[in-house]
């Protein structure tokens, strides 16, 4: 019976785009050996076509592409595709690009909008049938797998799209996309029009494997796909942590956990490998998700309010409708002025600190009092609540020299202890780093430097420079800030500050 129903649920074909669409947008751009970095993993993850570029944009795209193909392309691996507008010159251009792939794909396209054809063509709605069809039959030549997409679908006519659609089909395109290529509908709408030509072709007598690629204007790229999908659409292209132009594309891990999770779709993804795709990206790109975002945001599975802690707490259910473990990602409980009894009880257990309930009263008072203030809470706030007490300054930074020693970066630093001040110097791949760890030799600690971070206070050049240095020894984990006009000094101060905060712990455990 279980068997029964599950062969009922559809097949989904998920087309990547991170490397094209996803790729060409603003601050995106990658370098080929970063391109083919994502493509092996996208390999791994499953996908069923990597869309590698637009070969005729540009010869590093083109080969980059061709480097694609031939390293990621294998007879396991998934199709290989170039996009290439409906012109003779761009068909042949993907066609050379994805040459060595085992299972290749060339994508045409052009746009069918009245504001397209008007607007960019000053043309008719016949010349881009015309074009249409030259350019598929062309692919043609080269492979049989072609895909053509009616760009801009989502403000076309769909008496026309149908129009569009069968010649395609009858020049041979075997994937057609219906893309939403400014996010324009809305799920209900996208729905009814995918459907109506869908069922028009069919009526025909014709057909092709659907697809659709819709961006996130008004941020509704996942649920028109999701949409689309149950209209008929089998294919839908979307980009790892929804990258893309403008406000990006449908996101791949939004896709997937929506199919699997609610049984409307199956698809050939490795979930568990979402969380690691998406940190390589943002690795390479420099650009991460915001905290908020479905599924790969750091805050995706934190719960940080009292209810919710203790609802996930009982029973992850109430407020987790997914294990984040099947999508390689953790479920976290964070600290602040709303968090629960119960989370900060166990918060302490964690810690190793037992406290009758009268010493857990007061903690708990105190520490509601104290992270009322506080914009982010560590593992120094939450014992210094135990006492109220401060956390004392240890170390303080007095001054840093940077030394010009043949192009090597060298830093003497000089701080204030409890025995006077002292100063150590450091060689490293730069002033921060030679300076951090001449503050390591100054301090002799066994600590864990595990997440650096500086910003700006404002875009001018006259900004300061905001540090957050997270750090770790044994379980424990405490968060250093500063901020400073000079960037390198806000880097140390941060430092120091962390391992007071490390200090004060290892005090508290010794008395
Ligand atoms: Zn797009």
């Amino acid at each position: 019976m279980k068997q029964e129903e599950n062969n009922e649920i559809p097949r989904a074909i998920i087309f990547d785009t991170t490397l094209r669409d996803g790729e060409q947008s603003s601050g995106f751009h990658m370098l080929p050996e970063e391109k083919l970095q994502i493509a092996k993993q996208l390999s791994k993850l499953g996908v069923d076509i990597i869309e590698a570029g637009f070969a005729i944009s540009s010869p590093g795209d083109f080969e980059s592409i061709n480097q694609i193909a031939k390293e990621v392309g294998t007879p396991d691996g998934p199709i290989i595709c170039s996009l290439a507008r409906a012109v003779e010159e761009d068909v042949e251009a993907a066609a050379k690009a994805i040459e060595p792939a085992h299972k290749k794909r060339i994508h045409t396209f052009i746009a069918t909008s009245q504001i397209h054809i008007e607007g960019k063509f000053k043309k008719t709605k016949e010349w881009v049938i015309e074009q249409a069809v030259k350019a598929i039959k062309k692919a043609k030549t080269y492979v049989d797998d072609v895909q053509f997409s009616c760009e801009d679908f989502g403000r076309t006519d769909k008496d026309y799209t149908v129009e569009v659609v069968t010649e395609a089909i009858n020049a041979g395109a075997t994937t057609i996309n219906l893309p939403d290529t400014v996010g324009w509908l809305t799920p209900s709408e996208c729905y009814e029009k995918v459907k109506y030509v869908i069922e028009k072709i069919r009526e025909k007598g014709l057909d092709a494997i659907f697809s659709v690629h819709n961006h996130n204007d008004f941020g509704m790229g996942t649920a028109t796909s999701i949409e689309a999908f149950k209209a008929g659409a089998r294919q839908i292209e979307c980009t790892i942590n929804g990258i893309g132009e403008r406000a990006g594309n449908t996101s791949m891990e939004e896709i997937v956990a929506i199919l699997k999770e609610r049984n409307i779709g199956k698809t050939n993804i490795n979930t568990q490998l979402i969380g690691e795709s998406s940190k390589l990206l943002s690795k390479i790109t420099k650009i991460y998700p915001q905290p908020n975002k479905a599924i790969v945001g750091k805050n995706a599975f934190a719960h940080e309010a009292g209810i919710h802690q203790h609802g996930v707490q009982q029973e992850k259910k109430t407020y987790e409708t997914m294990n984040p473990e099947d999508y390689g990602v953790k479920s976290i409980i964070t600290f602040g002025p709303r968090s629960g009894r119960n989370a900060l009880k166990s918060k302490f257990e964690s810690l190793n600190i037992n406290l009758t309930e009268d010493q857990f009263q007061t903690a708990s008072t105190n520490f509601i009092n104290k992270s009322d203030k506080l914009k982010e809470v560590d593992d120094a706030d939450i014992i210094s609540s135990i006492n109220n007490s401060e956390i004392p300054i240890h170390h303080e930074f007095i001054s840093y020299h940077p030394i010009h020693n043949n192009g090597n970066y060298e830093v003497e630093v000089k701080i204030k202890t409890q025995d006077g001040e002292k100063s150590e110097t450091s060689s490293g791949n730069g002033q921060v780093d030679a300076g951090i760890k001449a503050i390591k030799k100054l301090i002799q600690k066994n600590i864990e430097l595990q997440d650096f971070k500086v910003s700006s206070e404002s875009p001018g050049s006259d900004s300061k420079g905001i540090t957050k240095i997270t750090i770790s020894k044994n379980s424990w984990k405490v968060v250093g800030k500063s901020q400073d006009n000079d960037v390198v000094t806000s880097s140390f101060k941060a430092f120091i500050d962390a391992i007071n905060r490390i200090n004060f712990i290892e005090n508290y455990f010794k008395n």
